[in-house]
């Protein structure tokens, strides 16, 4: 999986990727990220990459030096042929507050491309044209402005590292993840069995294994009734998720 990620602040990146699961997928070969500077491609001689808008308000990042270190990193003809057609080989992305919220399906759409450049805006943001020009997709990491692309384009190459094959060492704990399959993930215990008072359930000391699947189920359904019910209306259920669905509706209807 290769990242090309565009940026005023580079050096934001590097404890990042010094360690951690990213880190050991770049020395292993199965990643590559690579920071490029947008101000070396401002052509003037201040290197000046922002400007005043039209209208008035705060700076925004001009469009030369964005579209030209696209073009640069993946050649002007991909660009190109990318923006005439629906074909996208290598999605440029621009990041920011008002683009469609990322979600693990997209890690997952991101990472069967092998490769995806990354724009980290700035101050008010950036020139419109460089939508039109070279942009195929506008992501959000969430309903707050932050005051860079840098964090958000982070939290992306995480989450589509995770899933690139043979990073994590254990497929079974991406399978289950919260979000991978529509419910949020169960709770986890480790030892002691015991702590402050509060022990582990029995089902899962007891290592009967369909019980402790049913359990997990049952757990990752009630949390994700209790925390996002709009997720349910996509997850596959089964009838006995929905029987225990509607166990826990009744429960809360009596205490109502
Ligand atoms: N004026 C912009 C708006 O209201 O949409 C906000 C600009 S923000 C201060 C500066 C840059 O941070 C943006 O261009 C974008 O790259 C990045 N950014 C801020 N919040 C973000 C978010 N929630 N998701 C993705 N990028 C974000």
């Amino acid at each position: 999986m290769r990242f090309d990620i565009l940026t005023l602040f580079p050096g934001l990146f590097a404890g990042v990727f010094a360690e951690s699961i990213v880190r050991r997928a770049i020395d292993a070969g199965q990643v590559s990220v690579n920071l490029h500077n947008i101000r070396d491609y401002a052509t003037d001689k201040h290197h000046v990459t922002d400007d005043t808008p039209y209208g008035g308000g705060g700076m925004v990042m001009k469009p030369d030096p964005i579209v030209y270190a696209v073009e640069d990193v993946l050649g002007a003809d991909l660009v190109r042929r990318q923006k005439e057609t629906v074909n996208v080989e290598v999605p440029v992305i621009l990041l920011t507050p008002a683009g469609r919220l990322f979600t693990q399906a997209m890690a997952h759409e991101f990472e069967h491309y092998g490769h995806i450049l990354m724009i980290c805006g700035r101050y008010e943001g950036i020139d419109e044209r460089v939508n039109e020009l070279v942009v195929t997709h506008e992501i959000s990491i969430g309903d707050y402005v932050l005051s860079g692309g840098e964090i958000p384009a982070m939290v992306i190459v995480e989450a589509v590292t995770r899933l690139v094959p043979g990073v994590l060492g254990d497929m079974r704990a991406m399978v289950e993840d919260s979000h991978a399959h529509g419910l949020l993930e169960y709770p986890h215990y480790t030892r002691p069995a015991e702590f402050r008072g509060l022990r582990v359930p029995d089902i899962l000391v007891s290592g009967h294994h369909a019980q402790v699947e049913r359990r997990r189920r049952e757990q990752a359904l009630r949390r994700t009734l209790e925390r996002r019910p709009d997720m349910l209306e996509n997850a596959q259920l089964s009838p006995a998720d929905l029987r225990f669905l509607a166990s826990l509706k009744g429960e809360s209807d009596q205490s109502d």
